[in-house]
């Protein structure tokens, strides 16, 4: 089975339309010279997505956003919608990330409503999931993401599943230089596959400090399909040479 590479950027916080565009004309010409290997998709804050949209014009880049509401639209102060980022043209939206569920109380529950209204737009959900350190020195990794995965995913029919993508991020590996060991992340991306019908065919990628140094070796896992990149994905051409790293390892 081939399932062909995502690179996802997570801006997070970071970027305004001007560092956005400036950032766009470094990374538009080397990416699409990877784009035959490779999808690749940036995220950026809401405000920077339609900056995004009209300097990708003309590529087969990707976009899309780090969150969403379900609702379609309403007296929903500070939300954006599925439906909304479906009018902008956005191919992924990640739901579930760890700091949203740590910092702002996201459950298992509005993960899976998230989910449906993206999916009923045609926007490809990019699901988090992985467990905390206390988790993991706790040996409890396989069942945090068996419980993330069947409480977020379970609704879905299989062949639903098969065309979103999950990410998993091990909590203590995002943003703190600590990146798992990519034998283990792939071992843990083989059960995530294992959890639910359709898991088997979905792309599953890694997330946790993933730098151009370390994307092959994950890349190069059978489980695991690319990579969910926050802090390496701020500058165009690091990203470019995590995406180059990583997409060589697949090809
Ligand atoms: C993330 O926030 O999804 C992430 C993986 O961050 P970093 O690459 O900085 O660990």
């Amino acid at each position: 089975m081939t399932r062909r590479p995502l690179f996802a950027a997570n801006w997070k916080c970071f970027k305004t339309p001007d560092e956005t565009r400036a950032y766009i004309d470094a990374f538009r010409p080397g990416a699409e010279e990877l784009i035959p290997k490779t999808d690749i998709a940036i995220l950026p804050p809401f405000i920077d997505l339609e900056t995004v949209r009209l300097a990708l014009d003309g590529t087969t880049i990707g976009y899309g956003a780090q969150d969403c509401y379900w609702e379609q639209q309403g007296a929903f102060t500070g939300e954006v919608s599925a439906a909304m980022l479906g009018a902008l043209g956005c191919e992924y939206c990640i739901v579930g990330h760890s700091e949203r569920r740590r910092l702002f109380g996201e459950t298992d529950e509005m993960v899976s409503k998230k989910i449906t209204a993206l999916l009923a737009e045609g926007i490809t959900p990019i699901v988090c999931v992985g467990e905390t350190l206390d988790e993991y020195k706790g040996g409890l990794t396989l069942q945090r993401v068996m419980q993330q995965v069947s409480d977020g995913l379970g609704h879905l029919e299989d062949g639903e599943r098969a065309n979103l993508v999950v990410a998993y991020e091990p909590v203590w590996a995002i943003g703190t230089g600590l990146a798992d060991d990519p034998d283990s992340a792939n071992r843990t991306i083989g059960y995530i596959r294992q959890c639910l019908g359709g898991l088997d065919e979905a792309r599953v990628l890694y997330g946790g400090s993933m730098k151009a140094e370390n994307a092959a070796q994950f890349c190069a896992q059978p489980n695991i399909d690319g990579g969910l990149v926050g802090s390496a994905s701020l500058d165009a051409v690091t990203f470019l040479k995590l995406v180059e790293n990583g997409a060589e390892m697949r090809a």
